[in-house]
């Protein structure tokens, strides 16, 4: 690891109207956080022009439909106009084609983790050297299920799916200077500290907003954050934390409970 560089940040408008405006790792977890979660909050004339485009495709094409009625289209296409749309109405666009995605039938460990603690997913980085440049690219690889229902399995997979945007998001953009990478307040021991959660919290809340995509998703904040509580000493939430996440104390103490009678598997392998 060299020597820590000023973090960049770059003007909301400048983000909303131009493409490719971050740096690799150049950026505060927390100052990208705070972005995306202002940026999900746009609606009507503030959202941007990206964004507008997105959700004119998600309320015109049929390849959004979920149900049944378009069994024809596979989930891998699915997953990947999703993935379009998600990047250009949360991430700036930033993530493509940076980021690419699967959709696996876990073998071997990962079909025991799989069973064992529902964790359907894992997320690597990168490096490339083509024109002896770094560059840092995520794959996200989406577990499949058995699941029989068409949009119970879908919504699994976007849920999967965006937790794992925002950790590439994360991964790509964030500085990962020692002190500013996995300290609780920003990306954590897991990846799931304050900036992950805050994201996580802010574009779940969004995607459900009827105004917005009207889907309703789990991206495993609870879960995720009960795994830290429980095996990675993080402390319990601060009542103003729990209100930011949309989470109740009893909840978290549930969740603690559940994790901590899972197998090892969970406290080896985590939730991601
Ligand atoms: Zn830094
Ligand atoms: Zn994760």
């Amino acid at each position: 690891m060299g020597k820590h560089e000023a973090h960049k940040r770059i003007h909301d408008h400048t983000l909303a109207n131009e493409d490719s405006v971050l740096t690799e790792e150049r950026h505060n977890s927390n100052w990208l956080a705070e972005k995306v979660i202002s940026f999900s909050k746009r609606r009507g004339d503030n959202l941007t022009r990206r964004q507008n485009a997105a959700i004119l495709r998600y309320r015109t094409d049929s390849i959004f439909n979920l149900s049944k009625a378009d069994a024809h289209r596979t989930d891998e296409e699915v997953l990947a106009t999703y993935k379009i749309l998600f990047d250009d109405l949360f991430f700036f666009g930033s993530l493509f084609p940076k980021c690419k995605t699967f959709l696996t039938y876990p073998s071997g460990r990962k079909k025991l983790l799989h069973g064992y603690t529902n964790c359907d997913e894992e997320f690597k980085l990168k490096w490339e050297f083509p024109f002896l440049q770094k560059h840092l690219e995520a794959e996200i690889t989406v577990c499949r299920s058995n699941e029989k229902r068409r949009r119970e399995r879908l919504r699994n997979y976007l849920g999967t799916l965006l937790h794992e945007m925002i950790h590439a998001f994360l991964g790509i953009w964030g500085c990962r200077y020692k002190g500013c990478y996995n300290t609780w307040q920003r990306q954590g021991v897991r990846g799931h500290g304050h900036a992950w959660q805050d994201m996580a919290a802010a574009v779940e809340i969004a995607a459900a907003d009827r105004d917005l995509l009207g889907l309703e998703l789990d991206l495993g904040r609870l879960k995720n954050l009960a795994v830290d509580i429980v095996y990675e000493k993080r402390g319990l939430p601060l009542s103003e934390e729990l209100e930011k996440w949309d989470m109740r104390r009893e909840d978290v103490a549930r969740i603690c409970n559940e994790v901590e009678k899972q197998s090892l598997v969970t406290k080896l392998f985590g939730y991601r």
